[in-house]
Order: C-alpha cells, then sequence, then structure tokens
C-alpha cells in the first residue's frame, strides 16, 4: 500500500510513501520504548536545549518546509511560513516554561504531602492535514519536554511533512525515538493504542475519526484527548464596530481557504444590521484573490483534495435548495472552490448544522442578543467563537453564556501557545496548550511521607 502526496494546485503527484508493514511497526513501538528509558532521565535542561535547537533550525529552513506545505495541501505560501514560525514559537515557550509548569506541588496537611507530575510512556498522535507541522508540534513539543516521547500518524496526504519534522527532531539532537512518525493505515491504529508503550492518544480531526479513535482508547484503557470538528459562531451585536467586524470576519471564514477547526463558520447578526454587515462582508470577500499559493499577491489557494471541494460543493447545493440566497460566489474548478457568501441560512439548514470546511460563509439573522446567543448555543459543536460589540461589558457577560472552549470579543478566534485551547460538546474533550495542556499525559503522583 502506497499513500500519494498529491499538490492540490497542480493535481500533480509530488510524493509516494509506502506504508509500514505490521512487522515494521512493531520495531517502532519497541524503539519508543527503548527511548523512553533514557528520555525521561533527562533533565528540563537538557531536554530545553534541544527544543530551542528544534525551533531555531525551523526558522532557518521555513522556506523549504512552507513550500513543502504549500505543494502537499496548497495554502498560500505566507500562511505555510507563518504556520513554521508559530510552530517554531511553541518549542520556545514549552523550552522555557515546561520545568515551571510541572513543578511539585504541596499541600496543606498534618504529614508532608504533595503532586508530583511523572512521564507516563509514549503519546500517541493522529493528526490531520491542515496545519501539517502547527497542529504536531502543539502537542509534540509539550509532552516530550515532559518527559514522554511521541508516535505520530500523519494524515495521509501529508507524510512528506510528517517525514520532515521527524527529520528536523533528529537534526536537533533528539535520540532516535523520542519523535517518530509511523506511515500507518487506518486499521492498524488499533495495535498502536494497544500497545504496552503507548500510554496516552491524542487526535485532531473530524468528529467521526474522533468517536472512532476514542472509542478504541476507551477499550484498551488510554487516557485520551480529542480536538475534533467545529462550526464556530461569530456573533455581530447592534452596537459593533460593523466595518473592524467584516474584516475579521472574511480573515476568519476564509484563512487557510476556509479549513481550520476556528474558522468563523455561522455569522449570527441581528436584524437590525445585518443588512449593512452582509455588504461589508461580501466587499471584503470579492477582494479576495484565489490562485496559485506559490504566487505573490494570492491570498487564497486551493482546498487541499479533490473529495474535500467536492463535499463543499453538495453542502453549498443543498443549502442554497433549503432556501439560503446566494450573494457571492459558489463556483468550483476542481480543488479551487471561490469565496462564498450565503445570507438567510436559517437553524435548521444544512450549512448550519453541519461543518462546511471550505471557503463558505453563512449568515443567519437573530432577533437581538439573548437570541444571538441561543442560536450560537443551539448547536452539536462548541470549540470557538467571537462576539462584536462596542460593549465590551455587555458583551464580556453574552461570552460567558456560550458554550465554547475559546470565546473572543471583538477579535479574531486563534490559538495561542500560553492559552488553553480545546472544545465542548462533540468538538471534543481535554485541552492542549498552557499549563494545562501539558498536564494532560502526565501521571499525576500524590507522594506522602509521614
Ligand atoms: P479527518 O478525516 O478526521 O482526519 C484526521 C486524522 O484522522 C487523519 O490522520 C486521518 O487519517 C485520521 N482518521 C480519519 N478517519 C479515521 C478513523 N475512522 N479512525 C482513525 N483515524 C482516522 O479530519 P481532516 O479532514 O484531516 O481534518 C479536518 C477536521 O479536523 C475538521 O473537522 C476540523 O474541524 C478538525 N480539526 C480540529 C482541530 C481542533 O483543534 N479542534 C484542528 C484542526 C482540525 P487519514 O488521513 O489516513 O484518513
Amino acid at each position: 500500500m502506497i499513500f500519494k502526496s498529491i499538490n492540490p494546485f497542480s493535481q500533480l503527484t509530488i510524493g509516494e510513501y509506502e506504508v509500514l508493514t505490521n512487522a515494521q511497526l512493531n520495531q517502532k513501538l519497541q524503539l519508543s520504548e527503548q527511548a523512553f528509558k533514557n528520555w525521561k532521565q533527562t533533565t528540563f535542561k537538557q531536554r530545553a536545549d534541544m527544543m530551542l535547537r528544534l525551533a531555531s533550525i525551523l526558522r532557518e529552513k521555513k522556506l523549504e518546509l512552507g513550500l513543502l506545505i504549500t505543494n502537499e495541501m496548497g495554502k498560500v505560501l505566507s500562511e505555510s511560513i507563518s504556520e513554521v514560525e508559530k510552530s517554531a514559537g511553541n518549542c520556545d515557550f514549552y523550552a522555557q516554561n515546561a520545568e515551571q509548569f510541572l513543578k511539585d506541588e504541596y499541600y496543606n496537611t498534618p504529614f508532608k504531602s504533595m503532586s508530583v507530575y511523572d512521564p507516563m510512556g509514549a503519546v500517541f498522535a493522529i493528526m490531520p492535514w491542515n496545519y501539517p507541522f502547527w497542529q504536531v508540534l502543539r502537542y509534540a513539543a509539550p509532552a516530550i519536554m515532559a518527559g514522554n516521547v511521541t508516535l505520530l500518524k500523519h494524515a495521509s496526504n501529508v507524510i512528506g511533512c510528517a517525514k520532515a519534522i521527524e527529520n528536523v527532531f533528529l537534526e536537533a539532537g533528539f535520540p532516535e525515538g523520542v519523535f517518530q512518525q509511523i506511515t500507518i493505515e487506518i486499521p492498524q491504529i488499533e495495535s498502536v493504542i494497544a500497545s504496552n508503550i503507548v500510554q496516552g492518544v491524542t487526535l485532531t480531526g473530524s468528529e467521526m475519526a474522533g468517536s472512532s479513535v476514542a472509542s478504541l482508547a476507551g477499550k484498551h484503557i488510554k487516557k485520551s484527548v480529542m480536538e475534533l470538528g467545529g462550526s464556530d459562531a461569530f456573533i455581530v451585536l447592534n452596537d459593533a464596530n460593523l466595518e473592524n467586524a467584516a474584516t475579521i470576519a472574511a480573515q476568519s471564514r476564509m484563512l487557510n481557504a476556509g479549513q481550520a477547526c476556528i474558522c468563523a463558520k455561522r455569522f449570527i447578526v441581528t436584524e437590525k444590521v445585518a443588512d449593512e454587515f452582509t455588504a461589508l462582508f461580501s466587499q471584503k470577500i470579492k477582494s479576495l484573490h484565489q490562485g496559485n499559493p506559490l504566487q505573490e499577491g494570492i491570498n487564497m489557494g486551493p482546498l487541499a483534495r479533490l473529495d474535500l471541494a467536492e463535499k463543499l460543493a453538495i453542502q453549498l447545493e443543498k443549502s442554497l435548495l433549503q432556501g439560503a440566497k446566494l450573494i457571492v460566489g459558489g463556483e468550483r474548478d476542481d480543488c479551487n472552490f471561490k469565496p462564498t457568501l450565503i445570507d438567510f441560512v436559517d437553524t435548521n439548514n444544512i450549512a448550519f448544522q453541519e461543518e462546511t470546511f471550505g471557503p463558505l460563509a453563512t449568515i443567519t439573522r437573530a432577533k437581538d442578543a439573548h437570541d444571538a446567543v441561543n442560536i450560537a448555543n443551539n448547536h452539536r459543536y462548541g470549540l470557538g467563537a467571537a462576539i462584536w460589540s462596542d460593549d465590551r461589558k455587555n458583551a464580556y457577560l453574552l461570552a460567558r453564556k456560550i458554550e465554547a472552549g475559546n470565546v473572543f470579543v471583538n477579535s479574531l478566534v486563534r490559538s495561542d501557545s500560553r492559552i488553553p485551547f480545546g472544545g465542548v460538546k462533540k468538538s471534543g474533550y481535554g485541552r492542549e496548550l498552557g499549563a494545562i495542556g501539558i498536564k494532560e499525559f502526565m501521571n499525576v503522583k500524590s507522594l506522602i511521607i509521614e
């Protein structure tokens, strides 16, 4: 069996990668076990030196690695380079803060008592293609700084990126087996989860993949973190600065050709300002230039795979049949999906109910702020959300009522190494990033001394 990397813009095959046999996979698991025995004994200083070196190699190679990302999954080159830089920043952050985050904690008891954080073994990660470097370094930098080792099963269309990441770990001086990428098929996943060395499973991807992998983790009693799909609400209230809201709305929906879990997907606008906001938003969308992601001046590339573009086209078609009104875009040429805006999307519409993973923005009209929050919460997903209002106090109070893992007021929803990130409801459970993220795959060992 061979995985192919197909450049979504040119449709040319740019890489072919053989899937590991079960015997080869077992060898990788054994190497992981060996590596953990030594790695868990290293000091934070030793780990941090390598992690900082890794960050600087990523920065040195940002153009080369950026080109690899763009050629494998199609995002514009400037976004690919920013992704490599952001990944490097995450390595710096955990190199500098892991020791502090994992220091012993003492309790007020008549005897001496404390919690110590012990690494658990290998963290097995199943990752998506949409941010092929960031998603990996987001979980791997903290896991490795904490003394765990890791195995990565990357999405089958970005194996070139997976191999490049493994190479930079080796180049930075990490011992073999601390970070390993494994090219495997979905049926091989269970044997990895079942293996004794694997003590944690983290998946970033769709709800369907999450449900399947979480079941396997449960079956084999392995701790898991699920970072799944989203359909983020972007609420615009009467007193919002509509120009700013429309600018960020276009950025939030169209970044990475609309292929981010935290892209705003449902624009919920109060009736009084809905026409004005829609006009501003459609102008911003019309000004985007879609085309060759390597070319300067282009700010949107193709979707990463043909099947993704086809799925989005079907969702759009059904949505229009269900009564939505097309404002901008709607056309598709292979993987190139024109940035699209539809209005009058009610809560039963497919484009409201399902995650749309591409450049399709929807407007849903709300009676007032209270109604807007109810509409936002009336959904299976709860990853991110944004509220736009010049009354920051009221916006804060409304933000407290939103059912999501991240809520931003008057700002773009984004992830940040310093702040925990994750979702609720069908968007998953557990957290990455910040001080909480690094503790997900640790044995919080209570130590009591009389
Ligand atoms: P996906 O199809 O679920 O794939 C993600 C990973 O899971 C890939 O490695 C994939 O392998 C694997 N996978 C797919 N089906 C599986 C199954 N039944 N059992 C085990 N593994 C399986 O998702 P995607 O299309 O790559 O990414 C888009 C989705 O990820 C969206 O829903 C998006 O919102 C979500 N996402 C969430 C976050 C977050 O932080 N919450 C971040 C980014 C993306 P193959 O490639 O071999 O199929």
